[in-house]
């Protein structure tokens, strides 16, 4: 072929960056659009990770190698779906790979869940990250909060909860969330799991960084330490599972340092109502719950009403379909093949398209698992081209597009408008004495990425 092969990649979260590096350093001559419906890259790497972890937010620094490549082009403020369709793309590229990841809550289905300071853990990291997609003011007024779901997610909830704004003021939160956190009740954060601490899922690391802040007392009841054989053979058999129990004990062992905040990590309760009195959450009720010796466990019949005034609920993050690609409702992933886009009637591979990261597997994993999960994808994107199972684009040059997406009078975001609003945030820090502080709203984001447009 005398040009180029030319692929897009929908997302600009790790996976689709990922992906995009694994093809232009494939060996084969290949040129990738990233396109991105946010102004600015990096998907939950910005929009996720909790602003307490500059180490895991410092990942955004090693991926500027792979968009400083001249072979990849950002294409951001586009919608995919939406600005511009599937099909429209189909002219323009040999294959698509779509990595657009998952940004809503998971459903959970109780009484109560919507019930006025019934939140999703998600709109709460929305919030704190600065996504201009949603509030920009939070309810904080509650003194005692219980959060349901025993991962990560649920413990950077409770972490950001349990913590002062003046801890957090160091990190990049923006102005409002740091003032709206500063006039935060919470006292008390309750995490429920329905198993034991052998079937949480925690990382050991996240697990023991709770204890850093000299503002949360980590509480752990000794009853809540249980292990069937199940248990002991999980343990066994992962390091890390091992970890999570050793660490659980130790919370629950020791003396209180006397914080002034208390964050209990409650195991072996099952949520069964959100209790709400005139609209407003007033409690949480939970069923006690006991190992059945396969590391499930059944309920006793014995419930308890936790007194909280807000819920978050922490049991999952979802994906959305994009209009024009197949999707499947249930699992909330784009039906595939180890990558390979099916169509779920016939289970045929649907020409030329592919997915990656959370979209493809789930919203499960941390971002180095969506490195390897690139690999396969874009192996098989390449096995496809070299079998010519790839249909050629009408207009394959880079300026088509481009040309397209001004006809529709389209604000592209570009990788040197992301080195100018980088450069913005930056300088908001500076200002504050810190790293960085982020720009929030949408339109500000444009115009700091790209002051030569009118908005
Ligand atoms: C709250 C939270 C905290 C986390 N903390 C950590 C942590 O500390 N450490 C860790 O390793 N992992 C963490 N993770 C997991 C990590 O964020 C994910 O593993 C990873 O981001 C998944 O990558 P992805 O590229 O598949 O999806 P995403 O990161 O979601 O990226 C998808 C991108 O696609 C874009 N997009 C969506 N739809 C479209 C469309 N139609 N057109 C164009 N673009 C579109 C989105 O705007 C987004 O930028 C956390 C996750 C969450 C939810």
């Amino acid at each position: 072929m005398s040009r180029p092969l030319r692929v897009a990649v929908v997302g600009a979260g790790p996976a689709g960056i990922y992906a995009s590096d694994l093809l232009v350093k494939s060996g084969e001559d290949v040129t990738v659009d990233l396109f991105e419906r946010m102004p600015a890259p990096f998907g939950l790497i910005r929009y996720g990770v909790a602003p307490d972890h500059p180490r895991i937010k410092g990942i955004i620094k090693s991926l500027h190698a792979v968009l400083d490549k001249p072979e990849i082009r950002l294409l951001g403020n586009i919608e995919i779906g939406k600005d511009l369709t599937v099909d429209e793309m189909r002219d323009y590229y040999d294959a698509i790979v779509f990595s657009t990841g998952a940004t809503g809550d998971r459903e959970l289905r109780i009484p109560g869940s919507d019930l006025d300071g019934s939140f999703g853990a998600g709109e709460f990291v929305g919030f704190y990250d600065g996504n201009p997609d949603f509030a920009r003011d939070w309810d904080l007024s509650a003194e005692k909060v219980g959060v349901i779901g025993v991962g990560n997610v649920a413990l950077d909830v409770a972490r950001i909860l349990a913590k002062t704004a003046d801890e957090l003021k160091v990190t990049e939160i923006p102005d409002n969330v740091y003032e709206n956190l500063a006039r935060s009740a919470v006292k008390e954060v309750h995490v429920f799991g329905r198993r034991g601490p052998a079937q949480a899922k925690f990382t050991p690391l996240e697990l023991k960084e709770l204890d850093h802040s000299e503002n949360i007392e980590v509480i752990v009841d000794p009853e809540d330490i249980d292990y069937d054989e199940a248990s002991e053979n999980a343990r066994r058999e992962s390091k890390s599972v091992d970890l999570v129990c050793q660490t659980l004990e130790g919370y629950a062992i020791r003396e209180p340092k006397g914080a002034r905040n208390k964050l209990f990590l409650h195991f072996f309760e099952s949520p069964a109502e959100i209790v709400g009195e005139d609209g407003k959450v007033v409690g949480l009720k939970t069923e006690r719950t006991e190992l059945d010796g396969t590391g499930n466990v059944r309920g006793t019949g014995e419930f308890t009403t936790w007194d909280v005034q807000a819920v978050y609920r922490a049991v999952g993050y979802r994906s959305e379909a994009v209009e024009g690609v197949p999707f499947d409702d249930e699992s909330a992933v784009i039906p595939n093949d180890g990558g390979r886009v099916i169509d779920p009637a016939t289970e045929a591979p649907v020409k030329g398209l592919y997915a990656t990261g959370w979209i493809k597997r789930g919203p499960v994993g941390l971002i180095g698992n969506t490195k390897s999960d690139a690999k396969d994808t874009t192996t098989m994107l390449l096995e496809d081209f070299a079998a010519g199972l790839l249909d050629a684009p009408a207009h394959p040059a880079p300026e088509a597009i481009l040309e397209l997406l001004h006809e529709r009078e389209i604000a592209v975001t570009t990788w040197d408008g992301w080195y100018n609003l980088d450069a913005a945030e930056r300088a908001l820090g500076e200002a504050d004495g810190r790293e960085r502080k982020k720009i929030v709203e949408w339109d500000q984001m444009i115009i700091s990425s790209h002051p030569e447009y009118e908005i």
